[in-house]
């Protein structure tokens, strides 16, 4: 697998490859976004494909390893103005049914502080909107681990600072996992 934080590299067996400094321990990265999986990624993010959270779920369940019975699977959480868009919360439906797949508990403690765009930003802005973007709402278990969830890696910034905030909040082990990496040019 690639490196969860860049997409590049060959990851050694926590999924981080040695140029990477993130504040998470562990993590997986499916596949690059392409070919099927770019399709069934893009029907249910813009085009309408409510149902694909299925497979999606699936494809985590199948790739990731037995977890520990602490783990708390937490969604990155969307920005408020796509959900509205699509009429779904499509992390928050992935993330439902890989923890329901699994008989792990989702914590949804994390939320999105503002509606920033990234779709079409520069990596420098990426990573000055993802340094803000995320609070966190409620208490987390420190004893637990935290399993954040998101569909797609580009930069890393969104996970790197989503991770950042459950351990500013606490948690002391923060492990990721991505469906997906863009692959970049
Ligand atoms: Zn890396």
């Amino acid at each position: 697998m690639a490196c969860v934080a860049c997409g590049g590299g060959i990851a050694p067996k926590s999924g981080i490859c040695a140029d990477c400094t993130v504040p998470y321990v562990r993590g997986w990265c499916v596949a690059p976004r392409q070919e099927q999986l770019e399709a069934l990624i893009d029907a249910y993010k813009f085009g309408n494909a409510r149902s694909a959270y299925v497979p999606l779920a699936s494809l985590l369940d199948v790739r990731l390893p037995e977890l520990p019975a602490d783990v708390r699977v937490v969604p990155v959480p969307t920005v408020s103005g796509h959900v509205r868009q699509r009429g779904y919360d499509h992390m928050l439906l992935i993330t439902k049914r890989f923890a329901k797949l699994r008989g792990l508990p989702l914590d949804t403690a994390l939320d999105r502080r503002t509606a920033t765009r990234q779709r079409g930003a520069g990596k420098r802005q990426r990573t000055e909107q993802a340094k803000r973007a995320f609070v966190l709402q409620g208490t987390l278990d420190p004893d637990a681990t935290y399993l954040l969830v998101d569909d797609v890696v580009t930069t890393g910034a969104t996970m790197k600072y989503a991770a950042k905030t459950l351990r500013d909040a606490g948690a002391q082990t923060v492990w990721v996992a991505s469906i997906s990496y863009q692959l970049l040019d």
